[in-house]
This record gives C-alpha cells, structure tokens and sequence, in this order.
C-alpha cells in the first residue's frame, strides 16, 4: 500500500478499524492476498486492494455454501431471524463507519450513504421477521381418501452477483431473503465497491451467522459469474446490473436450469401534467433524477411535461438543479458526487452532446467539474427530440431532458415507448387520471405524486427488459423458496 492508501483511509477515520477488510471471506475465514487496487471516485485516491479471485476460490465458496446449507436450513426461521435482526441492529450501531466507507468508494454524499444502512439493514430485519410466516397449504383433494399439502422450502444454495451504485442495499435485499429463507449464498459484489460489501460479512459473522451461510468472492467478474450461474450445486441464481450482463448471465443459468431473478436497468419516464402540483413535480424530479448523482437504476431518465406547465417546469428545475452541492462527501456536506468512473463520464458526455446535436436547449449545467474526481455538473436540457440519445438509453448521470407533451395519450405513448419496464413516475391532481396513468404505464413500480419509491415493504422489480422477479416486500421471499406438493393417499 502507498501513501495515497493511507491518506484516503485516514480521511475515512473509521472508529472501528477492523470493518476495513481486503481479504474475501469464504467458509468464515478471511482469505486472499490484495492485489487489485480500489480507488476513490470523487478524489482518485488509493483506498485499498482486495483479491482478485477466480474460478478455484468461487468453486471453494460453493462447496462452502453447500456444507453449510443442511445445518442452516434446519433451523427454525426464528433462530434465523434473531441473526438477521441482531445484524440489523450491528449496521446501526456502525452506520457512521459503514456509511463512510461506502461515500469513500463509491462517491455519494455521507447523508445518502447513511440513509443507505439503514434502508439496506431494513431487509434484514423484514425478512427475518417475513420467514417466521412461511405457510403452506392444504388443498382439497378431488376424491376423499386423498390429503394434497403445499409445502415452502429453502432453494438451496443462492449465486448472487450485485452492482456498485447501491454497494450494501443491493446485497441485502437479496442475502436478507435468501439467508432468512434457509438458503445459503455465495456473492460477487462489484469490483468497484467491495469494502461495502466485506464490511457487511464482520458484522455478520458478529451477529452469529455460521461459517459457510455467507460467503463473499471478490475478483474476475467472468470466471466468478461462470461459476454462479453453471455450477450444479447453485439452485438459484440472482443478479441486480445492467440489461446486457443481466441476459447474458441468465444464458449462462440455462443449461442447469437455474431459478433466476434479475434486476436490471431502467429508463424511467417521469410525466408532469397540466394539473400537478408544480412544486411537488419539480421537488420529485429533483430526487428521483438526482439522488445518487443519476446513477439509480430507478432515475427519472426521460421528462415529459405537458405544454400548459412546460415552461414553468423547466425554469424551477434548473433553478433547483443549479443549487445542487457537489463535491467530495467526506470532504463536507454535499448533495452531488462524483460518476463512478470515466466511462460513466464519456458516456453522459455523449447524451448531452447527442440531445445538443438534436436541438436540445441547455438551461444549467452541460460540463464536467473543474476538479480532480469524475463529476458532471447537474444538468437540465429543454426541448430534447422525443427519440434522442438520452431518452433511449438510460443515462445514469445528473442529465435531465425535458420532452414537451399535448395530451395523456401522448403521453403514455411516448412513456411506454421502451424495452425498460422497471420504474415510471407521474404528477397529476386529478384522480380519475392518476388511476388511468398508474395502471397504463407499462412498468413494474409506479411513484404517483412521488418521486420516491423504495422502501422494504413494497415489491421492487420491473417487467419487460427490466426483469423478472420482485425484491423485498412478502413477495421478495418467495424468489427463494420452492414449493413442493405433498400427496397422501389414505
Ligand atoms: P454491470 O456492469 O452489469 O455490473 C453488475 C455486476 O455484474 C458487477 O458485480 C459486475 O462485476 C458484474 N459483472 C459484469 N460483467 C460480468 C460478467 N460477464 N459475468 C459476471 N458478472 C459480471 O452493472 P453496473 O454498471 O455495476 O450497475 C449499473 C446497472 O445496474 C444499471 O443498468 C442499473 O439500472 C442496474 N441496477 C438495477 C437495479 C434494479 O433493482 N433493477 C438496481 C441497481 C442497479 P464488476 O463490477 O466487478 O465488473
């Protein structure tokens, strides 16, 4: 480790040292050698490194994950859930750290961070408690000396891949149900944010969890993922990333018949009409486009504004959008971090150069920051062509592009124009029109008057490209339970 490790560890300034972890942790023992740097986003500083494994190890995490799972899924769902809720219950104490190291490697400000725990501890303790009420069924059987039962059972063991824009939620939302289910799990988190994820494994093997139940790779993201998705003894597999990596995974499950659940990107239309409260459509527009810097797989990606309120709209947007702090979170309060990396970077450069191209007007932002990390200014673009760039990709950047509509059928017409079905939003103070929206929007999760739509007792998921399958919620559980069907012939 040089210099630069130490300063950025310094600047995190953990009160418990021992949560920064550079080694995987397989069978609850920690292993392999840190070779492969991690760096901080908003400064480019060295935080750290960790193992780059491969194949052997992911096999040798399988194996792990397959002794544990008999013992673990024995067990009654209480004893599970006393784990999780006391795991939960770590995360707050540490919330401070872990928040810290999450702003250190992935950039957002300490305050989205810290929201992040304590949403990402949530399901732990839901599910934990959602696994207590695990019922079955009975089913009258078509003839009288016959008894039909449903039992739920555990998958088994659960391949688990997850991204770096929310590095701890990401895993919990799948590891809560899944652990809380009596499955046992092997998880890649990304590359790019893997101390979140290391942290979260000391404060689970704290709270009790057994070697084996757990266990995280971190390294070659190829190698590793063919092992999560085609080793036999997976049953299930889970993945939350973008669409591309997201169907070529779920390929790779095919040939051993995997369950799979897939959370993948979105393109989120965001609908202000005439009659919205125009505050409350520019404050939603605000947190659902620029929280986490643009870079949440549920972002308002696509504006569309009818013309009555259009100008206003757009004016209080980029005033707010202007107002937006950005800088280093664990340099003082910020509102913007950085991108993740220069690739995120190029590819928000070419949207607002593509949507310029095509006569967008800018009206605040449209340049990177004059500082040393990844940053883009927060930007608001007026009249984008309705088939630009930036509307048909999802840009995951701090770019909001405004698109004029004249009527509702424009509207969701041009809202359900998309392979992405995963998050859509919408402003009206008509009721009759808000029901006629929420139920034409083609998209597994509607924000009605609401830019706001995670929480861990609503189902999250999407249809069409987005994915298959549901997190959180009641619903969330049953991804990682099969049903069997008991006969019984009297
Ligand atoms: P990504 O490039 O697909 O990566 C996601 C994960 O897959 C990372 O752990 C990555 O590892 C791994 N990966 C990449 N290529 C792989 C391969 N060939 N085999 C096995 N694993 C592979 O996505 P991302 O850029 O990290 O995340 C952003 C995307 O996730 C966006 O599209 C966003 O919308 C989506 N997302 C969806 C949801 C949802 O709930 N629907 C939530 C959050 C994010 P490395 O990083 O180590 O390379």
């Amino acid at each position: 480790m040089g210099d630069g490790a130490v300063s950025e560890l310094s600047r995190i300034a953990l009160q418990r040292a021992d949560l920064f972890r550079q080694q995987c942790f397989i069978n609850g023992k920690w292993t392999g050698d840190p070779t492969h740097a991690v760096h901080n986003p908003a400064t480019r500083g060295l935080i750290g490194h960790i193992p780059n494994l491969g194949r052997t190890e992911a096999e040798a995490a399988v194996a792990a994950a397959e002794a544990a799972l008999p013992k673990w899924r024995a067990e009654p769902a209480a004893a599970r859930a006393k784990i999780l809720r006391r795991w939960n219950e770590l995360m707050l104490k540490h919330q401070q750290d872990l928040a810290r190291l999450m702003t250190a490697e992935q950039g957002k400000p300490l305050a989205e961070a810290m929201g992040e725990i304590a949403y990402a501890g949530s399901f732990l303790e839901w599910f934990g408690e959602e696994a207590k009420r695990v019922y079955g069924d009975t089913i009258p059987a078509p003839s009288s000396d016959r008894r039909i039962m449903v039992l739920k059972q555990p998958v088994g063991v659960v391949g688990a891949i997850t991204p770096w824009n929310f590095p701890t939620a990401m895993i919990t939302r799948k590891v809560g149900p899944g652990i809380a289910a009596g499955c046992t799990v092997v998880l890649k988190p990304s590359e790019l944010t893997p101390y979140s994820a290391l942290a979260l494994a000391v404060l689970a093997e704290e709270a009790g969890l057994p070697p084996g139940v757990l266990n995280i790779v971190t390294g070659d993201a190829e190698p590793i993922g063919r092992v999560l998705t085609e080793d036999p003894r997976i049953s299930k597999f889970t993945f939350t990333g973008s669409t591309p990596v997201g169907k070529k995974l779920a390929a790779q499950c095919a040939g051993t018949v995997k369950r799979v659940s897939l959370e993948l990107g979105g393109n989120a239309p965001f609908l202000v009409f005439d009659d919205a409260d125009i505050e409350a459509a520019v404050a939603g527009a605000i947190i659902s486009k620029f929280r986490n810097t643009g870079q949440t797989c549920v972002c308002a990606n696509r504006i569309y504004v009818q013309d009555g309120v259009y100008d206003q709209f757009a004016r209080l947007l980029a005033e707010k959008a202007a107002a937006l702090v950005a800088g280093d979170g664990l340099a003082g309060v910020t509102q913007q971090g950085p991108l993740i990396n220069e690739r995120a970077l190029q590819k928000v450069e070419a949207h607002v150069a593509d949507a310029l191209g095509h006569g967008a007007k800018l009206l605040t932002g449209g340049a990177r920051h004059a500082n040393a990390g990844t940053f883009y200014q927060p930007t608001v673009l007026r009249d984008v062509a309705a088939d630009a760039l930036l509307t048909r990709e999802e840009t995951f950047g701090p770019v909001a592009g405004l698109v004029r509509f004249k009527t509702e059928e424009d509207a969701l017409r041009l809202a359900n124009n998309s392979r992405a079905g995963l998050a859509a939003y919408a402003f009206t103070r008509d009721l009759a029109r808000s029901w006629r929206v929420s139920e034409g929007l083609e998209y597994g999760m509607v924000g009605m008057n609401t830019g706001l739509i995670s929480t861990e007792v609503s189902p999250f998921g999407g249809v069409k490209e987005s994915g298959i399958g549901r997190e959180g919620s009641k619903y969330g559980l049953d991804e990682f339970l099969n049903i069997k069907a008991v006969f019984v012939q009297l």
